[in-house]
């Protein structure tokens, strides 16, 4: 028997699958170098501290309980630490989660979204799946984020802007006077929201939060925050934004699941904002090794752009998948860009020294 056919809303069939990179597992057999380098998924090799293991493994010996619907003690952490009230923060099972949840909250048929392009592709996927029209400014010639295309867009009445600040893939960030532009340039009805993903590796003179904003800004402002990153909790799901508007908080609440982040995300990620120095260790190893892998890149003749995040993205000169391909025979998993125009280039995250060693090896050889 044939299995029955069914059509999803038309708006889905618009949608590609994820591309979430490949696993260990799934390289494992082709690969005959003893050690293989993951490089393609941003997440911090160094892992959490031992006190956040210790209350993850506190928290999972009571599975039979329901998690906190709201999670209290992490928002009030979260609240203390960035001087927003505690109702304005909400928790996600991943900020991926949340971005699904601020779509289904916020978007309807025939809304308008603005993004950065290149661009993190769930930002774009959401808003299609709720059959919004999405509006991509990308990069000017010499690959700097197009500010004249991104403030001129930001001053209509949009219903949504969303990006990554640090930008994933392309590592470019808004220095502080351009935030400060794009906030003034934002149409008082539309909200803008800001996925800091990569915020723990941009802090600098160079770099502005737009959590430092949230206190004084009068238009919509939404903050994304995520523990997969330089907090090493990939694994566990969990993030969480912060507005400056109620009204988008309620809405947010309304839609998530009821118990969207389980207790030993919530445990975890509350012992990890309360015992940072590994965190600060893995951040400054991190930045040191992105400087060292961009320096000898450059010198194998390839072009990288400026990155703030923990990984950098690289123009090969030619196709990336075919590069990422002859990689794996050598032990090294990057993610190659498929988006339009950026064909040529990979991403590859900051790893352990020998990790990296393993891909500027690797990509000398290729080359
Ligand atoms: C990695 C990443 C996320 C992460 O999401 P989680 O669901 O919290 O793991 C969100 N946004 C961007 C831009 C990212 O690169």
């Amino acid at each position: 028997m044939r299995p029955p056919r069914f059509s999803a809303r038309t708006e889905i069939s618009a949608l590609k699958p994820y591309n979430s990179g490949l696993t260990l597992e799934d390289v494992a057999a082709r690969v005959t170098s003893p050690r293989v380098a993951k490089l393609a998924s941003n997440e911090n090799p160094h892992g959490p501290n031992a006190a956040t293991i210790k209350a993850m493994t506190d928290a999972i010996a009571r599975p039979f309980l329901y998690p906190d619907p709201s999670g209290r003690m992490l928002t009030g952490e979260i609240a203390r630490q960035t001087g927003s009230p505690a109702s304005r923060v909400i928790l996600g099972d991943g900020s991926e989660d949340l971005l699904n949840v601020l779509a289904r909250a916020i978007l309807g048929a025939g809304d308008e979204v603005v993004t950065l392009f290149p661009s993190f592709p769930l930002h774009e996927d959401y808003a299609i799946m709720m059959g919004a029209n999405v509006t991509r400014i990308g990069l000017t010639p010499d690959r700097t984020i197009d500010m004249t295309a991104l403030l001129a867009a930001v001053a209509q009445p949009v219903r949504l802007t969303l990006f990554a600040n640090p930008m994933n893939p392309a590592g470019l960030w808004l220095g502080p006077d351009e935030l400060e532009a794009l906030l003034a340039a934002q149409h008082p009805e539309s909200l803008l929201c800001l996925d800091e993903a990569y915020v723990e590796y941009a802090a600098g003179p160079d770099f502005a939060s737009g959590a430092e904003h949230l206190a004084k800004h009068d238009k919509p402002l939404l903050v994304l925050r995520t523990f997969s990153k330089a907090y090493g909790l990939a694994a566990l799901r969990i993030g969480y934004a912060i507005s400056n508007s109620d009204d988008v908080i309620r809405s947010m609440n309304l839609v998530r699941t009821p118990f969207n982040v389980n207790a030993v995300a919530q445990a975890a990620a509350l012992a990890a904002l309360t015992h940072t120095d590994s965190k600060e260790q893995a951040v400054s190893y991190t930045l040191g090794e992105r400087a060292r892998m961009a320096a000898k890149l450059k010198e194998l003749g390839l072009r990288v752009l400026p990155s703030k995040g923990n990984f950098l993205f690289v123009d090969c000169g030619q196709p990336s998948v075919e590069v990422a391909d002859r990689l794996i025979d050598r032990g090294v998993i990057v993610k190659p860009w498929k988006q339009d125009g950026y064909e040529s280039f990979l991403r590859v995250s900051v790893g352990l020294d020998w990790e990296n060693n393993q891909f500027l090896e690797a990509m000398a050889r290729i080359l």
